[in-house]
């Protein structure tokens, strides 16, 4: 392992902060936000992360909630280029893994077009975390031959995905970003051809002291979200490994 103290000036550190709980940082990622002259960061880092930071670093917060992003994504990718050319030694934070559902290529684009050097960290991204702290096993051999990670963002209230493939059995499905989808995803896979009583979670805070986890059917799930009152982050895991909560959960045993 790389000891060194200091980092060099002038590039950019691209790091994934994992789902949220502190302790599941690698530790070359501790170890570069505790070093780093700049730290940009969105709101889905971890509480408790950003205080590994030097008490002298330069943090600067760049949002990202869903629609109510405080800084759009072009300003993001200049200012990582600005404090780079300050000299500064800058981590870029994400929460989960910086290339699932991050947009991290599209800030190391802006990077090499400004030869700005940098590296990459993964991070532990937000369906192995949520399925490892919820015990959804997202590859168990007797329920799913894959698992498939799909964004459920809606664009202009519609999610375009590739159902019939989604909709096929013994397989995990999980979407990112899709709690404002739910019914439509719900129906969408249903129409597809999965049966409406195939088991269905959300997982929201995954990993995190307040880790919720919702048990449902894909003809259910809609309305249990609804009553339950879950709002993002959160995940939903589709298909019949979600029903080994009952058995493997943990987390929320504690
Ligand atoms: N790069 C991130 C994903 C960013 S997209 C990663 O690899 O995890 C943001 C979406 O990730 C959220 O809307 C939510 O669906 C999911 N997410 C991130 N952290 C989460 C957590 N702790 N619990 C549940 N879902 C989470």
């Amino acid at each position: 392992m790389n000891k060194t103290t200091h980092l060099e000036g002038g590039k950019v550190w691209l790091v994934g902060a994992g789902p949220g709980d502190p302790d599941l940082l690698t530790i070359k990622a501790a170890r570069l936000i505790a070093q780093a002259d700049a730290i940009v960061y969105d709101h889905l880092v971890g509480k408790g992360i950003m205080d590994l930071a030097r008490p002298d670093a330069r943090v600067i917060y760049a949002g990202k909630e869903a629609s109510k992003h405080t800084l759009p994504q072009d300003s993001i990718n200049l200012l990582l280029v600005d404090l780079a050319r300050e000299g500064l030694s800058v981590v870029r934070l994400k929460g989960g893994d910086p290339f699932i559902f991050g947009r991290g290529g599209e800030e190391l684009e802006t990077l090499v077009a400004s030869s700005i050097p940098f590296e990459v960290i993964p991070g532990v991204t937000a369906a192995a975390g949520c399925a490892a702290y919820a015990g959804f096993p997202l590859t168990h051999r007797d329920h799913a031959q894959s698992v498939t990670f799909v964004t459920g963002h809606l664009k202009d209230g519609t999610v375009n995905l590739d159902w019939p493939a989604l909709a096929r059995p013994k397989q995990t499905v999980v979407f990112y970003m899709g709690i404002g989808a739910a019914e439509e995803i719900c129906r969408q896979m249903i129409s597809h051809g999965l049966p409406s009583l195939t088991p269905a979670a959300v997982v929201r805070n995954g990993t995190q002291a307040d880790q919720r986890t919702l048990l449902a059917t894909l003809g259910t799930l809609p309305h249990a979200i609804v009553e339950s009152g879950i709002t993002p982050p959160a995940l939903i895991v589709v298909g019949s490994v979600v029903n080994l909560h009952e058995k493997l959960s943990w987390f929320e045993k504690r």
